[in-house]
């Protein structure tokens, strides 16, 4: 089979979410899943919305008009805060955008009344990971002014903690959230449909016991439906596939080579200093060296998780060297390797790695 290429299990994707989305549903929290580690892929968005999620959220105005052109109807949220540039597409292609510049979304409204749509605004608010967001004393003003504009509604008020700074999403935090979203509630005299509180960082959050969500009622998942892991540990999060997705390459080269350079050396290719850096006994030795065709334009090499008996050497554009303990694959065999969010975005991303899914029960 082609090489190298991501193995996706849908079946297992579907369960996450399925999980997921029953467990947040018990507290009333409504899952979004965002497709976004995947370039927007239809047949991953197909199987989240099998899964039970409501609705679907992507980072990019690209991959919103992919999953359109697919014919995906449901409602799609974009994640990232839209470019100016972009706002006629935003538009014409997401149903709901995060927003937290007013001036922006004064594009939005104005293209949205030229193309005869309503477009869905969720204010952003900073309330200490420091990524995108208004500050808390600016949120006011900002719902008054969209309130005002044609062409645009506002459907609720969100944050994202976790993602720039590993702020931890707390019952601190969170109360500050729901009090943002009822006091902008008796200030308009509306009911905001969405309080959404942020990503995967917040499912230890939302469903410690005993449950008090508060206000909030809306949750942006990716990375812990598609890979079943908490982005703030890593740690597998119970009841939830952790190898949905594989990395497959195909082995080159595979013979006994000392583990110590040899030569003087300077930087290698990535600008690291490899020195004389020995093999994993740290001592001057000879081992099996293993060369897959698997670089950093496929994945991102320290997201990999080696199979059994095999060390991470290094890896450069287009090649991945490994060590390996016991096996001798030969040209041509294939290694699998477990990812984390960052391999699998670059792999899923990647122009030359293949997709292929597969439906079929675990084997
Ligand atoms: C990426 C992203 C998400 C989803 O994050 P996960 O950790 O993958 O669940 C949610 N909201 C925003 C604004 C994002 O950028």
């Amino acid at each position: 089979m082609t090489c190298p290429r991501v193995e996706v299990r849908l079946d297992r994707v579907g369960r996450n979410a399925r999980t997921l989305v029953d467990r947040l549903g018990s507290i009333g929290i409504a899952v979004c899943g965002v497709t976004k580690a995947t370039g927007g892929s239809p047949k991953v968005a197909r199987e989240l919305l099998a899964g039970g999620v409501t609705a679907l959220a992507e980072s990019r105005v690209e991959n919103v008009e992919r999953l359109r052109r697919a014919g995906i109807a449901t409602e799609i949220v974009l994640v990232r805060s839209p470019m100016p540039s972009q706002a006629e597409r935003v538009v014409a292609a997401a149903d709901i955008s995060l927003n937290s510049e007013v001036d922006v979304i004064e594009l939005l409204s104005s293209s949205a009344v030229r193309a005869g749509r309503l477009h869905g605004v969720v204010l952003m608010i900073e309330l200490g990971d420091l990524r995108e967001g208004l500050m808390p004393g600016d949120v006011l003003d900002a719902a008054r002014r969209v309130a005002s504009m044609p062409g645009v509604v506002l459907r609720g008020v969100g944050v994202n903690l976790a993602c720039q700074s590993g702020v931890i999403p707390d019952a601190s935090n969170m109360a500050e959230l729901s009090a943002i979203a009822v006091c902008v509630e008796a200030d308009l005299g509306v009911e905001l449909e969405l309080v959404s509180g942020g990503n995967s960082a917040n499912l230890a959050w939302a469903l410690k016991e005993p449950a008090d969500t508060g206000r909030i009622n809306h949750l942006r998942l990716g990375e812990s439906i598609l890979l079943g892991r908490d982005p703030l540990t890593r740690a597998p999060i119970a009841g939830l596939a952790t190898d949905a997705f594989t990395v497959v390459g195909e082995v080159i080269e595979s013979k006994i080579k000392p583990t110590r350079p040899r030569g003087s050396t300077g930087q290698n290719a990535f600008g690291d200093a490899v020195g004389d850096a020995v093999g994993s006994e740290g001592r001057d030795r000879s081992c099996r060296r293993v060369i897959v065709a698997l670089g950093r334009q496929d994945v991102d090499p320290d997201g990999l998780e080696m199979p059994e008996g095999y060390r991470i050497v290094g890896a450069s554009s287009d090649h991945l060297v490994v060590e390996a303990g016991c096996d001798a694959p030969v040209p041509g065999a294939e290694l699998r390797f477990g990812v984390n969010y960052s391999a699998l975005l670059r792999a899923m991303t990647s122009a030359s790695v293949l997709t292929c899914f597969t439906d079929e029960a675990p084997a």
